[in-house]
C-alpha cells in the first residue's frame, strides 16, 4: 500500500462530490445496459472520468470549492430527506405548515380537532389529528 500512498502523495482524493458522481456513474452505466442507450454509456464515462481527475487533481483548493458548492447545492434535499425520515418515525405526532407563515409545526396526534397556535407568528387554526 505504500505505492498508492506515494502516488495519492499531494493529489485530492475523493469526496461527496466524488461519490455522488461514481453513484451517478453506476445509475447510468446500468440504464445504458438496460436501455442500450450509447449516450447514457457515454456520460456514464463522463462522470467516471471526471471522478477520477478529481481524485488524482493537485488543485486541492479549486477540488475543495467544487465540493462545498455541491453541497451547498444538495443541502436543500438532503434536509428535506431527513425531514421527512424524521416525521415518517414519528407516528405519535401530526405535522402542519402554519398558513401565515409557513412554519413547520408539531402537535401530538389522537387529539381530535385542536386549535393550533403558531408559535412563530402567532396565528391560530384548528385541524383535525
Ligand atoms: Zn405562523
Amino acid at each position: 500500500m505504500n505505492w498508492l500512498r506515494r502516488v495519492m502523495y499531494g493529489r485530492y482524493g475523493t469526496d461527496s462530490l466524488n461519490y455522488a458522481l461514481i453513484a451517478v456513474y453506476f445509475v447510468l452505466y446500468l440504464l445504458s445496459s438496460l436501455l442500450r442507450s450509447h449516450l447514457m454509456s457515454l456520460l456514464s464515462t463522463v462522470c467516471l472520468i471526471l471522478a477520477f481527475y478529481r481524485m488524482f487533481s493537485r488543485q486541492i483548493d479549486r477540488r475543495q470549492a467544487e465540493n462545498a458548492r455541491f453541497l451547498d447545492a444538495v443541502q436543500p434535499i438532503v434536509r428535506w430527506y431527513n425531514v421527512n425520515k424524521c416525521r415518517r418515525r414519528d407516528r405519535d405526532h401530526a405535522y402542519f405548515r402554519c398558513p401565515n407563515c409557513g412554519q413547520q409545526l408539531r402537535v401530538p396526534k389522537g387529539k381530535g380537532k385542536i386549535s393550533i397556535t403558531c408559535r412563530n407568528c402567532g396565528a391560530s387554526f384548528e385541524e383535525k389529528t
